[in-house]
This record gives structure tokens, sequence and C-alpha cells, in this order.
């Protein structure tokens, strides 16, 4: 027997449209990729100018399951391109322009992009490359024509992204999904082994992604926020939040190609943000901004922070010295990317002391209804929920990835994935993850956990940045060997660092090596990249 509801497939489109009619003179702000300004614009007129781009869009003759990639950064123009890609049933592929061009060559003539929007700052990133784009018809800069840069000499047409929405329609008829698990869009893993890998999301997995990360047990917005989205489009798109916050008619505040400190802090404060999501990096960045020129944070109460282990350092300076609340997300691009969040669970006694809850807010947290996680061991049997088991990180549900894009063989385990993570889960069901599996070190048949370490490192004064690896040892197989880049001018005294560590971490498990490093090499994605570090490691270990 079938339910007797009103059958609608949902398109990512009608977030927009209600966002429009429901919440329609919410503002989207954002950061002018052309001088910086601060500008902004209503969703009612994004509806339009959306509209006014599938027009556009359609006289390319796409079709349904078509490709259309944009390489930019986050601004209201990026937003439309997201809109008018579902309104007219095409695939949205966002790249990251922080990948290798050989990388960014594979991934275009792999999803096979028609059409790229770009913009005008990310030019010198595609040039070099347009020869060798052979499915790509038309280069569409996001700017006006006063902006335009010069064409290179390429057959590609190279059009001006204003001049194509002047004078179309400013309504469309939006394609409706006779099913809801058409493509909507496609995302590459930044590639740390092999070629990057496309996890290609459908109208349903997006909007249940949205839906369930607006609780407030998620991210807990609504439409009295205002949300400064620093994570990129490009990254997993945005954590889902160009969908969430129109959806609930938040105010969604976007900082263009600026994401230092003074720019962030600037739009932090003129906009009033309450709520804001980044990696790690980036609240680096603003923090060393707001300690250096002695500013405050007025409005903003929480901040997302994943994609990396959120040091308890970072947790602990934005509630002691700003008041505010750090929530830690983590998931991978196949997840939508929401897998767990870290937020106060009832049935959990309450912390006895700030500090005991800073130790609790280290911890990855725990699935919102919608994603299912487990560890298990090297046989695939699941691990106790002891806080001291670890195993290989799985995860299912509707918002996750069951096979990449171009390979229709499934990636399940017995219907899971395996996201590459090693992890513990407690009592409580708060998962702790304890390293990325190739990143884990050995030793003495012992594992020890690289990011935790990493994590007590940076709680030091004097270092910015801590990467741990395991270096092969004839007597225990691997030993840890720790590499830290130092703050600016800051001194560095290797024993203070060393009892700090020996609080927190078995002898066994100190590193046997701490060298300086002026630089430590990051992804694409802003993470530490152990894979470039380790092509160094002769060189460091020869000092
Ligand atoms: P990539 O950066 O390789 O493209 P993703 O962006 O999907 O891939 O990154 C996913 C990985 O990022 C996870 O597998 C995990 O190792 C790491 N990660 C994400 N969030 C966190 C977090 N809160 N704490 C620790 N690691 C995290």
């Amino acid at each position: 027997m079938i339910g007797l509801m009103q059958d609608q497939p949902i398109s990512l489109i009608d977030i927009l449209k209600h966002a429009a009619r429901w919440h329609g003179s919410q503002k989207i702000v954002s950061r002018r990729i052309e001088d910086g300004r601060i500008t902004s614009q209503t969703y009612r007129r994004t509806l339009k100018r959306t509209a006014q781009l599938a027009n556009a869009l359609s006289k390319f003759g796409i079709t349904i399951g078509d490709r259309i990639a944009t390489m930019a950064w986050n601004t209201h123009r990026h937003v439309e391109v997201w809109y008018a890609t579902a309104g007219t049933g095409t695939v949205c592929h966002t790249i990251n322009p922080r990948l290798f061009p050989t990388q960014i060559e594979f991934i275009v003539n792999h999803a096979e992009d028609r059409i790229l929007f770009i913009d005008a700052d990310l030019i010198g990133v595609l040039t070099p490359l347009l020869p060798n784009l052979k499915s790509l018809e038309a280069v569409i800069i996001m700017t006006d024509s006063s902006h335009m840069p010069n064409a290179p000499s390429t057959e590609v047409k190279w059009l001006c992204y204003e001049d194509l929405l002047a004078g179309q329609a400013e309504d469309f008829d939006w394609k409706s999904l006779s099913n809801d698990s058409a493509a909507s869009s496609l995302c590459y893993t930044s590639g740390t082994t092999g070629n990057p890998k496309g996890v290609l999301y459908s109208h349903r997995s997006t909007l249940w992604h949205a839906l369930a990360s607006v609780q407030k047990d998620a991210m807990n917005v609504g439409s009295e926020d205002s949300v400064l989205v620093v994570v990129p489009m490009f990254h997993a798109s945005s954590w889902g939040l160009a969908f969430s916050l129109p959806m609930v008619g938040a105010k969604m505040i976007l900082p263009g190609a600026k994401m230092e400190g003074a720019s962030l802090h600037e739009l932090l404060e003129t906009e009033r943000a309450t709520v804001s999501a980044a990696v790690p990096t980036i609240w680096n960045m603003l923090l060393s901004y707001l300690s250096d020129s002695g500013s405050n944070l007025t409005f903003l109460k929480e901040v997302v922070i994943g994609g990396s282990a959120v040091p308890r350092s970072m947790i602990k300076a934005f509630k002691q010295q700003f008041g505010v609340h750090v929530v830690q997300a983590w998931g991978v691009t196949e997840t939508s990317p929401m897998g767990t969040m870290n937020r106060p669970l009832s049935l959990r006694p309450a912390a006895e002391t700030l500090e005991e809850e800073f130790d609790r807010d280290v911890a990855q947290g725990r699935p919102p209804f919608g994603v299912d996680i487990k560890i298990v061991d090297d046989e695939g049997a699941a691990l106790r929920w002891d806080g001291d088991s670890i195993g290989k990180l799985m995860v299912r549900g509707p918002w996750t990835a069951r096979a990449y894009f171009g390979g229709a063989q499934s990636v399940l385990i017995d219907g899971w994935f395996d996201t590459g993570d090693v992890a513990t889960i407690d009592e409580y069901g708060f998962m702790t993850i304890t390293d990325r599996s190739k990143d884990i070190i050995k030793s003495g048949g012992e594992w020890i956990s690289s990011v935790a370490i990493e994590n007590l490192a940076v709680s030091d004064p004097s270092v910015e940045l801590a990467a741990c690896l395991g270096i092969e040892d004839a007597k225990w197989g691997e030993r840890p060997l720790l590499l830290v880049k130092l703050v600016k001018n800051a001194k560095f005294n290797e024993s203070a660092l060393r009892r700090r560590l020996s609080k927190d971490v078995a002898d066994w498990q100190l590193p046997d090596k701490i060298a300086i490093v002026d630089e430590i090499p990051l992804t694409a994605t802003g993470k530490i990249d152990k894979r470039a570090l380790r092509s160094q490691l002769d060189d460091i270990r020869g000092d």
C-alpha cells in the first residue's frame, strides 16, 4: 500500500524558491572579487538573477546531466551558478583551484565539463591548461564587462557573466524532476592517494543533508542567524551551508577571495555574524590577527570547525578570550560532508570544570539521524565503544557515497563506506579520530596517535603548526618524529614542549626527535600534507 501524500520530488532550486518567497528580503552579503568591496543582495533578487542565468545557460543547448564547472570563491555569483545548474537539471562540478594543475586538468577531462564559470583572479590557473581541456566549450568569467580579462588565444568561448545575464527574463520554467535521486553536483576528493575521485551528489542526498544539518544538535542555524561561510564552496560543498542557510532564511555572508584575519574580522563585525564555519588553519590566522591587533568578537557565538582535528588550545582560546563556543565537526567529501558533530548530550553527566569541557570538545562527536558509524578491526569485526579500542571508521547513510563518478562499482564493504580514518568511540557514542589510517604510527606493535601529539604540541605558545610522522626504526618498526613550525619571532624551548607532551602522552609515545622546520606544507584543503612532508624527510633527518 502506498501512502496518500503529495508526491513531489524536490529539486535543490526549491530551496532558493522558498528563501525568495518566505525570506525574500534576507541578504546574501559578499565581498567582491574585483575590488574587495562588500556588497549584498536579497534572496528575492538572487532567485531573479538565477533565473536570468538559467535562461542564458539554456541557450548553450545544455541537456540534463551535463556537467558545468565552477572554479570560484564564495560569492553571490557562485551561489547563483549552483542554483541555476540545479534548476536546469545540470550537474555543478566545483573545482578546488588549489589543486595541482595536473589534477585540475584530470578532473575537468574526467567530468567532461562543458562550461566553466571562473573568478577573474583565477584565470592564471586555467589558461595554461586550456589546450588540454577537450570537453570545454565556454569559459564564463564571473565579473562585469569593465573587469573582463583579455581572452587567451584559444577556440573556447570567453564570456562575461554580467553580460550574459543582462536582458534575460527574470523567471524560468524550472525543470521538475521525475526522480530526485538525479545527480545535482560533483566534487572530487583532493586525491592524496592517486588521482582525485568524483563524489556525485543527488538532489535527494543534498536535501536530506541540508535538512539534517540545520537541526539544533548539528549546525543549529535559523533565520535569526548571520553565518560567515568561510569554508569554500569547492571544499565539500561549503559543508552544505549554501543550501542549509537559504532553507532556514539565515543571512549568508561570503568572504570572496579574502580569507586572512583582518578581512574576516571586518565581515564578522560589520555583518554581525553569529556563526561561522572553517578549517583550523583559517581560525589560526584569525586568532593571531585578534591577538596582534587587540580586536574583539562582538557578535560571534559559535564557530563550526572541521576538516582536520581541532586543537584543544584553539577551543580554549575561542572560549576564554572571546566567549565563542567551538563545535567540532567531522566528515569526508563522501559524506556530503556532515558525519558527526560534537554537541552536549543530556544522557552524559555534565562536565565538572571548564577544562573538562575542553577535553570533551576535542572529540569529533556523534552522528545525527541519517548517519551511522562503527569502528572495526582488520577483520571487519565491530569494536566496543569503550573509548580505548581503536579501529577503522566506517559510515553509512542516505548522504554517504556508494560509488565514485565514472566507476559504477560500489566501494562499500557490507554496505559501509571505509572513511580512511581510524577512531575510538566512547560509551556515550562520542567518536574521536586518532589518525588517518595511512598516518598512524605503529611502534613495537602499539599505536601512537599523531593527531594527539600534534594537538598537544600546538598548545605550546611558540608552536604555530605541528606534524608528527612515523619514521622507520630497526627495533620498534616505527618511531614518532615531531616537526614544528614556530610562531614568528617566538623562542622555542624543547624541554618545555617535552614536559607539556609528557603530561598526557606515555613515555614510549613521546617523539624521539623534535625538529624545527620553516614551513609545513598544506594540502589544497588546508590540511597538513604528510605525503609532501615524507618526501622531504630525508633532508630533515639529515640535519
Ligand atoms: P581531502 O581533504 O583529502 O579531499 P576530505 O576533505 O574529504 O578529503 O577530508 C576528509 C578527511 O579530513 C577525513 O578523512 C579526516 O581525516 C579529516 N577530518 C575531517 N574533519 C576532521 C576533524 N574534525 N578532525 C580530524 N580529522 C578530520
